[in-house]
């Protein structure tokens, strides 16, 4: 059939063969077309900027994959890298008073988001939480991801829906943002607050027909009020719990990475070996010793679950 003249847009959804393409420019801007893609062209994600061709009653076709900032992959059932979501500005880890933060997982989100190049910011929800026995512990953990450089925010969820916090619009505002974080601490109800309306919401359908939240649902892009995209599904609120390599690892710990090939031996495993320069530092003080057990438990896990030779998720 006839197509338009190419254009650019933005793929919002995923459906099988098929993908959202929202319109860029001219006079179809906002509009969703439904698309195919054109076969020379390499897996499209969510997030993604395409080049495309308008056909027949909101239909099109996909000629080209503008190049990506970034990408967000997680594992298949056989371990293959399978790509998730594109182009996002910055990963928001949530973490709360209760459930009680793990360090090391907040680690492991980390190394995530180092090994992407994709910014993490750490957003303690449950504020309202916060009493004279948890404070101190809370404060101490913020103040040491934020002696490394990251940017801390606090905010409670605990609100109607639709009444997002000035703390949070603010972080989202004119970003591509996506919220990852363990079970509980609060995401859905802080995208709840973001996006009220209850259809959009990714959570929404597996919570009313009581199926479990890991669904296989694709990644979503949903335009907040306040200007700024949200992208969201089950499988990215897990990102960065699976697999990584020791070179992940060692790159992921942004303070232990320059310290890397500083060690006496050149085959230091970094796990307490005489003359290791992690030891030397955290012993001098300038690195946490916090983060660098939290190192050795990962590099440790993934030795042992290599020796057995079972692959670490
Ligand atoms: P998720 O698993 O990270 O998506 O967490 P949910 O959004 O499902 O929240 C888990 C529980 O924490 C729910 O019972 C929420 O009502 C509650 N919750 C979320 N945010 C807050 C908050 O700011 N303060 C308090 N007190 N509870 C909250
Ligand atoms: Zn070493």
């Amino acid at each position: 059939g006839e197509l338009g003249p190419e254009q650019n847009g933005l793929v919002i959804a995923h459906y099988g063969q098929q993908l959202d393409i929202e319109a860029l420019e001219g006079e179809d801007t906002g509009k969703v077309f439904r698309c195919f893609v054109r076969a020379n062209i390499d897996s499209l994600v969510t997030g993604d900027r395409v080049v495309w061709r308008p056909g027949k009653s909101a239909t099109g076709v996909i000629v080209a994959r503008c190049e990506r900032e970034n990408l967000l992959q997680r594992p298949d059932n056989f371990g293959a890298l399978k790509p998730v979501a594109a182009n996002i500005d910055h990963i928001i880890l949530v973490i709360a008073p209760e459930p009680e933060p793990h360090d090391n997982l907040i680690d492991r989100y980390l190394v995530a988001s180092e090994s992407t190049d994709i910014p993490a910011v750490i957003l303690l929800n449950k504020t309202d939480l916060i009493n004279d026995g948890n404070r101190e512990r809370i404060e101490t953990l913020l103040a040491r991801y934020k002696s490394l450089g990251y940017q801390i925010e606090q905010t409670s969820a605990a609100r109607a829906a639709g009444q997002s916090a000035p703390e949070v619009e603010a972080l989202v505002r004119g970003k591509t943002s996506v919220f990852v974080g363990q079970s509980g601490v609060g995401k859905s109800s802080i995208i709840q607050t973001l996006l009220p309306d209850e259809s959009l919401r990714v959570g929404a359908v597996s919570e009313s027909t009581g199926k479990g939240v890991h669904t296989t649902t694709t990644a979503k892009l949903f335009h907040l009020d306040g200007g700024g995209d949200l992208i969201d599904s089950p499988g990215i609120r897990e990102f960065g719990l699976w697999h990584m390599t020791p070179q992940e690892l060692e790159y992921g710990f942004r303070e232990i990475q320059p310290l890397i090939g500083r060690c006496k031996f050149r085959n230091c495993r970094h796990l307490g070996d005489p003359g290791c320069a992690l030891e030397t530092a955290a012993a001098a003080g300038d690195i946490s010793p916090e983060r660098l057990k939290s190192f050795h438990r990962i590099l440790q896990d993934m030795t042992e679950q290599q020796a057995r030779g079972l692959k670490l998720t």
